[in-house]
């Protein structure tokens, strides 16, 4: 393992799936999984392909009820490149005997190599040295070259190379009873003597798909006669190419694929896109200098080097998760109308849907190339009216997005989720989780700070939070005798609590006061609020008339934020919800004694018969991620806003109350962990850092990273060093910085895009450095603590670091007067 590797080597059948997610190869337009040329889905290999937002819809029998679900679709498999040793069989998965295996990600070229020496059950050995891509550089198209050298025979080596539509949705086992076959085939032909095209169709979605393939035999002893012959059936095609070959002698094979649908851009058919590539296309030595180039120009804009006493594969750990982010949503993902989903587009599990873990995605993209964010907002903007008809159905006036999207907003959480222990399918109420707006009004007013992009305030941003307002200020109802706004019915982040205890699965009617609601919800407002100040008079009237908005709805709004109840319990506790308080205690020592693994303490307390609901626990942080968004500071305005009183003291209480009653059933419950303990317990904050960064690597959520990366926690992972280890804020109108790093980091190097300018900044134990690049943009203001420098493109401020000690969340900052900032 280097810092730019990802090296997995001999053949483990059970970490098959871990590795084929982990080495997945995309361009943020699609995905491939890193499976093996060779191999088919068994159950222990699953090759699978999926397009950025390629859903396609099916209705299922579930115990005698229809079911209806959108799901990320299992495209026709381009890898397929199969061997045959003379007239042996096709030399498949479970055909070969694999004698030696290196199975290498290559981070930095994005580029998946892998050495085999395979067997047959000839015991004839050939050494296998495959590389593969799917282009950054062109987004249509993937590569995969093959160089095969017979050991201990010689023969003719035949090379089956195909396209398979006969693939159905089967990587998720919970999924499997099921509809899964999305796609059909329409048609399959071959072009000129190299090309092979395959067109099929969503079922229901009616849109279609081109995956068309040409290969070629690049290199083979001099004069070897080469023979080739096509297979067309209905639902796969493929081109047969033979060749003789001497023991020791290399021949070398390419399959160069490209994908097109009826949904591209600037395509008059998706059929003539493909073959046209293709034929124009020189070959894969071309396209992987294109390939590597793309990437090196977005490791130059997403760096960030860290180095560390502790953990040596840290820094390659990091790239992996910014690898991973980047081939989801990437600059070709900007124009096709698609979010982030939480698995990535590597995996079937959550079926690529789209929730609030944009929330934890957004930041680290905002600071780099905040042209994606942008592209991923408008993917809400343009679910708008589906989101207004949602709040209307709900009784609420704006827009009322759903906890999980997918093609067209609609609300796509699946009404019935199968307990694995239990093996019984309960009802699913996770879309009472309507904190996912307040998430998305966030997202907007962040993207804003750190781009300055009035254009898109104006005409999409502002209409969006402008309506999350409504909806949240008409689902907050007035509770005279509290003389306070409440909102009822819905979710926290937490999912253990979907009612008051005593309800039974089918009656699960919400939570009342999520405090994390809440205070999102009433800071929110305020930003609305904010916002409409903010726009040109001309801007503000357009969208006060065309939205309908009158001066005694924009009193209520104000109203609303400053009179949400937030409940409390003991001692400055913030209650999770209301009732909180009266919930029992669970026996963790009891759980922990007979279960190995206790993050889906829900899965295991309905298999024996109770309930959740009952009890003091959380799935993941909700309270807590309250200090993960805002900062003291801001934690303070709010608190002072609503009229409660605040005492930073009680935050300390608070981290220790719900770290002793969370299970860490989200990978994304660590990074907020991680997180609020980044300045009170440096040690503790590392070790839950660690395992975040740790959750797809080592595969720590129980196996499920095979179904799909978990795309939250790794770009969460990504932005404690970026954000919480620098201490980097981006607030009015200005970055400023108040690092303290861990113990275990010595030193953090990266680069961040703030409102024109690229800032190339260096933290070490003692110093702070921040370089800006020469540009035309306007000049910025930079802080360390409260030392505030205005910067122009060009300038570099280093500032010397207060005593880095660890200073309680509460403490007060350090004396200024021993800081000294200077410019040079
Ligand atoms: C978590 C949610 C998250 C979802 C998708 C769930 O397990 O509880 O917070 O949005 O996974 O990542």
């Amino acid at each position: 393992m280097t810092g730019w590797r990802l090296t997995f080597s001999g053949f483990d059948p059970e970490a098959q799936g871990l590795r084929e997610a982990l080495s997945a190869t995309g361009n943020g337009y699609f995905v491939t999984r890193g499976a093996p040329t060779f191999a088919r889905a068994d159950g222990v290999h699953y090759p699978a392909t999926y397009l950025a937002g390629g859903y396609n819809r099916l209705t299922s029998d579930v115990g005698g009820r229809e079911v209806e679900n959108e799901d990320l679709v299992n495209l026709p498999n381009w890898l397929p490149l199969v061997i045959r040793l003379d007239d042996g069989s096709w030399l498949e998965a479970g055909e070969l005997d694999i004698l030696e295996q290196v199975h290498e990600l290559d981070l930095q070229e994005g580029i998946l190599h892998r050495r085999l020496r395979i067997s047959d059950r000839r015991g004839r050995i050939l050494q296998w040295r495959e590389r593969r891509f799917v282009s950054m550089a062109c987004h249509h198209l993937a590569a995969v070259e093959l160089r095969l050298t017979p050991e201990n025979w010689s023969g003719r080596l035949s090379v089956r190379s195909a396209i398979d539509g006969t693939v159905t949705n089967d990587g998720v086992a919970r999924y499997r009873k099921l509809a899964s076959r999305h796609h059909e085939p329409v048609e399959t032909r071959t072009i000129g003597d190299d090309i092979i095209l395959l067109r099929s169709r969503f079922v229901t979605s009616r849109q279609e798909m081109v995956m068309a393939a040409r290969t070629r035999i690049t290199r083979h002893a001099l004069g070897a006669k080469i023979e080739s012959a096509f297979e067309t059936r209905e639902a796969e095609i493929a081109q047969v190419v033979s060749l003789p070959v001497r023991a020791g002698e290399e021949v070398a094979i390419e399959k160069i694929a490209a994908l097109y649908t009826s949904r591209d851009n600037a395509v008059a058919e998706p059929g003539l896109a493909a073959v046209a590539d293709l034929e124009q296309m020189r070959g894969f030595e071309d396209m992987a200098r294109a390939h590597r180039l793309a990437w090196a120009h977005l490791w130059n804009v997403f760096n960030l080097e860290i180095s560390t006493s502790i953990d040596h594969d840290a820094d390659m750990k990091l790239r992996l998760s910014i690898f991973h982010l980047l081939q989801t949503s990437s600059p070709h993902s900007v124009d096709l109308d698609v979010g982030v989903p939480a698995r990535g587009w590597h995996g079937e599990a959550y079926r690529g849907h789209i929730f609030w873990d944009e929330l934890f995605i957004f930041p680290f993209i905002n600071l780099r190339m905040p042209v994606i964010t942008r592209a991923l907002l408008l993917y809400r903007y343009r679910r708008l009216p589906e989101a207004r008809r949602a709040a209307r159905r709900a009784g609420c006036a704006g827009a009322m997005f759903p906890w999980q999207s997918g093609s067209d907003g609609r609300e796509e959480t699946q009404l019935l989720h199968l307990n694995p222990l239990s093996q019984r399918w309960l009802p699913d109420v996770s879309h009472r989780q309507r904190h996912v707006n307040a998430a998305i009004l966030f997202n907007i007013w962040h993207y804003f700070q750190v781009t300055e992009d009035y254009e898109f305030l104006s005409v999409y941003g502002a209409e969006l939070m402008i309506e999350i307002t409504r909806f949240w200020t008409t689902l907050a109802q007035y509770d005279t005798a509290r003389g306070r706004y409440s909102i009822q019915g819905v979710m926290g982040p937490d999912e253990f609590h979907t009612a008051p205890p005593g309800k039974s699965p089918e009656e699960a009617c919400g939570i009342a006061n999520n405090a994390y609601t809440n205070i999102l919800v009433a800071w929110g407002i305020a930003r609305t609020l904010d916002v409409i100040d903010m726009l040109p008079v001309a801007e503000r009237t357009r969208l006060c008339e065309a939205l309908d908005i009158s001066q005694s709805e924009i009193e209520h709004w104000h109203d609303v934020s400053r009179k949400l109840f937030v409940p409390f319990h003991g001692d400055g506790i913030i209650s999770q919800f209301e009732g909180y308080e009266d919930l029992e205690e669970l026996d963790w020592r009891h759980y922990r004694a007979q279960h190995a693994n206790v993050q889906r303490l829900d899965r295991i307390l309905e298999a024996e018969g109770s309930n959740p609901n009952r009890y003091k626990i959380s799935k993941q942080a909700d309270v807590l991620m309250l200090l993960f968004l805002f900062s003291m500071e801001e934690l303070k305005d709010i608190f002072d806003q609503l009229g409660y009183e605040f005492s930073p003291e009680v935050i300390a209480r608070n981290i220790e109350y719900y770290t002793e009653r969370t299970s860490h059933g989200s990978t994304l419950s660590w990074v907020v962990h991680a997180w609020v303990l980044s300045r009170r317990d440096r040690l503790g904050s590392w070790r839950l850092f660690e395992r975040a960064l740790n959750s797809d690597f080592h595969d720590l959520q129980g196996g499920t990273t095979a179904e799909g990366i978990h795309l939250g926690a790794m770009a969460g992972t990504v932005d404690i060093i970026q954000r919480c280890y620098t201490g980097a804020e981006v607030r009015a109108n200005m970055l400023s910085f108040n690092p303290l790093l861990p113990e275990e980091l010595e030193c953090l190097r990266t680069t961040y895009h703030y409102r024109g300018h690229t800032l190339d900044v260096t933290i070490t134990r003692d110093t702070l450095e921040v370089a800006s690049r020469t540009c035309s943009a306007a000049p910025i203001l930079i802080s360390y603590r409260n030392h505030i420098r205005r910067m122009s493109p060009g300038q570099t401020f280093r500032f010397r670091l207060l005593h880095p000690r660890a200073t309680a969340l509460h403490q007060p900052l350090a004396d200024p007067a021993t800081t000294k900032g200077d410019a040079r």
